[in-house]
């Protein structure tokens, strides 16, 4: 974990840490190895014997894979390797919610309208990434190395950084405040040394505890109840809620659970992000073409592009099953096909809103929890400027004369990206959540870059941003896109039933045959919903679903998702 106010080591004088240390526990790297289900997907990955099999006969059989973002594609990729067909459905861009926009006048300079920073803990995101030979870079957060500066501005009040050192004392106080609370409430260093070591049981141990307690509480209650909080003030509660941690405010999620947050804290989700240099969306369309040299089945060459003739089918209007058994899916325009087995990929609020799926399929319990999905809004708004004048310094005091920035102004986070020296560079002018997202939800692209320029000449009252813009601005807000609908999942405090009921669904043995065959992918089946990492693993989990369902198994050596999720899965409440 880091704050955006220090970039904290273990602290040797916490008697919490040191209880628990043992040799490796610092040099271990922590993985996003969720407590909930805290199953290893990269060594399952990386294994030999690869992911299972189905019965030769099989080899060629059809399996619909709903949406082509990244859950759909690993999801088809994976089939495609066992010697399945997958088809995959897709109503917008291959890749979903990595979503890369160039600007018109320079197709080389792309704005990420979604996933734009990935923590190298997602090991099973990165096995992707290295596999289809992608680069990285650091990712410029508030106060990382990538960050030449960093201005926080609260109240009217702009605070310059070039280290977290630079930064007064009240927001150390604030970062150790949040540190103490997470280790004195939830076994913080506790638990990631339990990840640093996949120490299953203690992993388990220690969450299976203390769920119950936490699955009601808000991550405001939890802050506001902690001890270091309560002793610190209001004032500390507003900054961090404006500062937070890693990548910037985390305000706008205080009404959610604090489960949420804590296992983005304990596996590092908020620390050393890269972005893919040339934009995300490479990801996605680099696993469309990707053609895997350890095919079943298919000739040497076969890509999902391949099997598509190049293109995937239309937007998904209709899915049921026939009299047979089989699933019937219809697209929007009409044509109808049936499979043995569907994996839906697409925000799980589309399969009642969007697509007709019939009831029949899903347990009653299933749809409840469905329907009590809870999405964050997020929007952001971009432009390109001539060069990154940013790093210029003001002669006065040496300052650069614009900085990565945090305010509580309507902008909320300013970041900024560079293309070297001299190049189109760009600038995210405001990436929002919730309430700050549905301030801009209303207006146009220009009215939103009117507003941010305002906000950033009151910071910067020196600096003439506008001179520099390049072009149109780009901009996004995911909640009034139809095949979205919002951003990402996060879920409420209570909500902890539903998200088991949604993510052990893959496990359809205790189903009825009638409801089996069926299986949900995508972040927002994930405990991680808004990383892709959570895309990835449940795409796997449909993998594992579907081999099975069509009489599959996975090797003996290399158990899988399902094989162990009865062991080490995430408990039932009462
Ligand atoms: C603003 C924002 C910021 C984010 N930041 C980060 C980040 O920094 N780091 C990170 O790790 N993650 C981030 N994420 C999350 C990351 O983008 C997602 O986890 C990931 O892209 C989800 O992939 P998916 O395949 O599960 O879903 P999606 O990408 O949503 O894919 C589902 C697909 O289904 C399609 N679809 C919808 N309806 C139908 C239909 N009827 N028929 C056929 N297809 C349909 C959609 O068009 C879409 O392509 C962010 C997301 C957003 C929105």
């Amino acid at each position: 974990m880091t704050t955006a106010t220090e970039l904290p080591a273990p602290d040797p004088s916490n008697t919490s840490y040191s209880e628990t240390a043992h040799p490796g526990a610092v040099q271990d790297p922590i993985t996003m190895l969720n407590p909930d289900f805290p199953f290893s997907y990269d060594h399952y990955l990386a294994h030999d014997a690869g992911l299972g099999s189905v019965p030769p006969e099989l080899y060629g059989t059809e399996v619909a894979v709903v949406g082509a973002g990244l859950s759909g594609l690993v999801t088809a990729y994976e089939l495609m390797k066992l010697g399945l067909r997958p088809v995959l459905y897709e109503a917008d861009q291959i890749g979903g919610r990595l979503r890369s926009a160039s600007f018109p006048s320079a197709p080389g300079v792309v704005a990420d309208l979604g996933g734009m920073r990935f923590p190298v803990s997602g090991k099973a995101f990165y096995h992707y990434v290295d596999l289809l030979g992608l680069q990285t870079q650091e990712f410029p957060n508030p106060l990382s190395a990538a960050t030449t500066s960093t201005v926080i501005e609260l109240a009217g009040k702009k605070h310059y950084a070039e280290t977290p050192a630079d930064l007064p004392p009240f927001f150390r106080e604030v970062a150790e405040a949040w540190k103490a609370a997470v280790n004195d409430g939830a076994k913080f260093a506790q638990m990631q040394d339990a990840i640093r070591t996949r120490d299953t049981a203690r992993i388990k141990e220690i969450w299976n505890e203390l769920l119950p307690l936490m699955d009601e509480q808000t991550f405001y209650g939890f802050i506001a109840g902690s001890e270091s909080f309560r002793n610190a003030g209001f004032a500390h509660r507003e900054a961090f809620g404006q500062v937070g941690f890693g990548t910037g405010g985390w305000d706008t999620d205080f009404p959610n659970s604090i489960l949420e947050i804590l296992r983005v804290v304990y596996t590092d989700a908020d620390d050393q992000h890269r972005l893919i240099t040339g934009g995300a969306q490479r990801l996605p369309e680099a696993l469309w073409q990707h053609a895997p040299s350890d095919l079943v089945h298919w000739p040497a060459g076969t890509t999902l592009e391949s099997l598509h003739s190049g293109v995937p089918r239309g937007a998904v209007g209709r899915i049921s099953r026939a009299a047979d058994g089989t699933f019937t899916v219809q697209e929007r325009w009409g044509r109808t096909a049936t499979y043995p087995a569907v994996v839906t990929t697409c925000q799980s609020w589309l399969l009642s809103t969007r697509i007709h799926t019939e009831e029949a399929l899903f347990p009653a319990e299933l749809w409840t929890a469905i329907e009590r999905s809870h999405y964050m809004q997020s929007s952001k708004t971009f432009v390109m400027v001539d060069r990154p004048f940013w790093k210029d310094k003001n002669p006065d005091t040496g300052h650069d004369v614009l900085s990565m920035t945090l305010t509580d102004r309507l902008n909320r986070a300013t970041y900024l990206l560079d293309h070297g020296p001299d190049k189109p560079a760009v600038i995210l002018l405001s990436y929002t959540w919730n309430d700050d997202a549905l301030k801009w939800l209303a207006l146009d692209a220009e009215e939103r870059v009117e507003l941010m320029l305002h906000s950033l000449a009151q910071i910067y009252p020196d600096v003439d941003i506008t001179s520099h813009i390049v072009g149109q601005p780009i901009t996004v807000s995911w909640e009034a896109d139809p095949n979205f609908m919002g951003a990402f999942k996060a879920n409420l405090p209570g909500h902890y039933r539903y998200q088991q009921r949604i993510f052990t669904h893959f496990k359809q043995d205790a189903l009825p045959e009638s409801q089996r065959g069926i299986f949900l992918a995508g972040d927002d089946v994930s405990f991680t919903a808004g990383w892709a990492e959570g895309a990835v693993t449940t795409g796997l989990n449909a993998v594992w679903g579907v081999v099975n369902h069509l009489g599959g198994s996975s090797a003996a050596e290399n158990p899988g998702p399902g094989d162990l999720l009865d062991a080490i899965g995430p408990i039932a409440l009462d």
